[in-house]
């Protein structure tokens, strides 16, 4: 099952995602920390995609799928995998969908649309630290949910960083960049019976509310 993670910045898709990919034990591949992987290796991709993520663009739909086709080739998600951040385009859901069928995928998609207020955005989203150790990257918030020791991760002992896309003026492009795109990209999946929406104000209630969703589908 590929569970597609939607949402604007700061909606929870990455901490919701990390936490469900542990309890279904799918893989949880993050599309944005493969782009910043590409940008701080200074690989090709990397080079042109980083003044479009320092701007809070989107990076254009050709170089995503070339590197989401990579990533769903290896064996660690032939059964399927959590997608966070990816689609985000209506063509690249459409995408998506051709890519599983061309591979004879018989896993499911199913999208997960997260909803939060947009005042409670900008405070997650300016005061979030991430682990800057990525098999780790969990993810703190200097209002709600502090590393014991400064500047330190709990988990694994790394340094905490703050992206730096992370800051208030580009988090104003990165949600209008979520609003452009995500209108036909949620119409595409109400419209193939595979959206369901949660309110991820409140992480645990969230997380309930997906496990039922998919607890449901097992019934089903
Ligand atoms: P967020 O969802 O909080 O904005 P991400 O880490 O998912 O953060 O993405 C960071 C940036 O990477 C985005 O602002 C965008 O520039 C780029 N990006 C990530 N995923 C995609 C995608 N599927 N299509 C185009 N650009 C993407």
């Amino acid at each position: 099952m590929y569970l597609v993670m939607i949402g604007a910045p700061g909606a929870g898709k990455g901490t919701i995602g990390k936490i469900i990919s542990n309890e279904l034990c799918l893989k949880h591949i993050s599309m944005g920390d493969i782009l910043r992987e590409n940008i701080k290796n200074e690989t090709e991709i990397g080079k042109k995609i980083q003044d479009v993520i320092e701007k809070g663009l989107l990076v254009n739909d050709d170089l995503i799928m070339e590197v989401i086709k990579e990533r769903l080739t290896k064996p660690d998600v032939s059964k399927g995998a959590i997608l966070d951040g990816f689609p985000r385009t209506e063509v690249q859901a459409k995408v998506l969908q051709k890519h599983l069928e061309d591979i004879n995928s018989t896993q499911e998609v199913m999208a997960f649309e997260f909803v939060v207020p947009e005042e409670e955005i900008i405070i997650r989203i300016v005061n979030r630290l991430n682990c800057s150790n990525k098999e780790c990257g969990e993810i703190y918030n200097l209002k709600t949910k502090q590393p014991k020791q400064e500047g330190i991760c709990d988990i694994c002992g790394s340094k905490l960083i703050k992206r730096e896309d992370d800051t208030e003026e580009v988090v104003k492009n990165r949600l209008k960049q979520y609003h452009e795109n995500s209108k036909d990209l949620l119409e595409y999946y109400t419209n193939t019976n595979k959206l369901h929406t949660i309110n991820s104000s409140n992480l645990e209630i969230a997380i309930d509310a997906i496990k039922e969703v998919l607890n449901k589908k097992e019934v089903n």
